[in-house]
């Protein structure tokens, strides 16, 4: 699924993305929800693009094909020039060609480990703002440093001057993470841009962060500490994480919000992000 529904009205020109991670499910049948009613319906001003982000993964059931690499972490600029060595590599400069003139995109995830659902995105300006309150996230967190990396597809955006946010909506096994929800989401979002008619639900109150910190994986490899690890998990200074397997422990220099934590063992690998920390803002 890669295709544009056009108005032949003046309006925004809107990417909705899910499934760049293979097995995060929940938004991949939200939007295909939403392609049928649009397919009937339309849309009201603009235009919309529906991404599926890696099909092959997402038929996999899995993060990324196998043998292959993460999507989110392919669009870089050497990655995007270079001949492809990977599924996903090739799939991003795809991906990259076909959101050229994109103005606003969201793209949809789940995250792995458990945790209240949460917005990032690169500038800490009023436009990703603004996209950022017409999505029911509690909380909102900005990179303006690039801690990520730039290496996203939604940093793929506003590191070009548009916008791009990424939305995890909700932990993957978590029930409440249901495509029915994200779809009036996904439906709200479109309102508030004005591709749908209707209000918005709502502009949420939202409680902003700001990435402060990325700590990689020990080279001998890390064991967390018991309790700690959750998504938007608080934790105050000193709280110990855990420790490298050569017996270092990792403690907080000052009080910090946990994000992306590596359990998972896929995900935990020596010298990778370990996880990421936050503030408020
Ligand atoms: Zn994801």
């Amino acid at each position: 699924m890669n295709n544009w529904i056009r108005s032949g009205r003046p309006g925004p020109a809107v990417c909705i993305s899910t499934g760049i991670h293979g097995n995060e499910r929940a938004p991949v049948t939200a939007m295909r929800r939403l392609a049928q009613q649009l397919s009937s319906d339309g849309i009201a001003a603009g235009s919309l693009l529906l991404v599926l982000g890696n099909p092959k993964a997402l038929e996999q059931d899995r993060r990324h094909t196998l043998g292959g690499v993460d999507l989110n972490r392919c669009f870089t600029d050497s990655i995007l020039r270079q001949p492809p060595q990977h599924h996903e590599q090739a799939r991003a400069q795809e991906l990259a060609r076909a959101v050229e003139a994109v103005d606003v995109l969201v793209d949809f995830h789940c995250t792995v480990e458990p945790g209240g659902r949460f917005i990032m995105h690169h500038p800490d300006d009023d436009r990703h703002q603004q996209v950022a309150a017409l999505l029911d996230a509690p909380v909102v967190l900005s990179d303006p440093a690039l801690l990520f990396g730039g290496c996203s597809f939604d940093e793929h955006l506003s590191t070009r001057g548009r916008v791009g946010l990424c939305y995890e909506t909700g932990w993957i096994g978590d029930p409440a993470c249901e495509p029915e929800r994200i779809l009036a989401e996904m439906r709200s979002l479109l309102q508030g841009l004005g591709v749908l008619e209707g209000e918005p639900v709502c502009l949420y109150q939202q409680r902003r962060l700001v990435l402060t910190e990325r700590i990689c994986c020990p080279e001998s490899g890390f064991d967390w500490a018991d309790g700690i690890g959750e998504n938007l998990q608080s934790l105050p200074s000193g709280a110990l994480l855990g420790h490298s397997r050569a017996g270092t422990p990792l403690l907080l220099s000052g009080a910090a919000t946990v994000i992306f934590p590596k359990k998972h063992p896929e995900l935990l690998r020596p010298g990778q992000p370990l996880v990421y920390l936050a503030a408020d803002a």
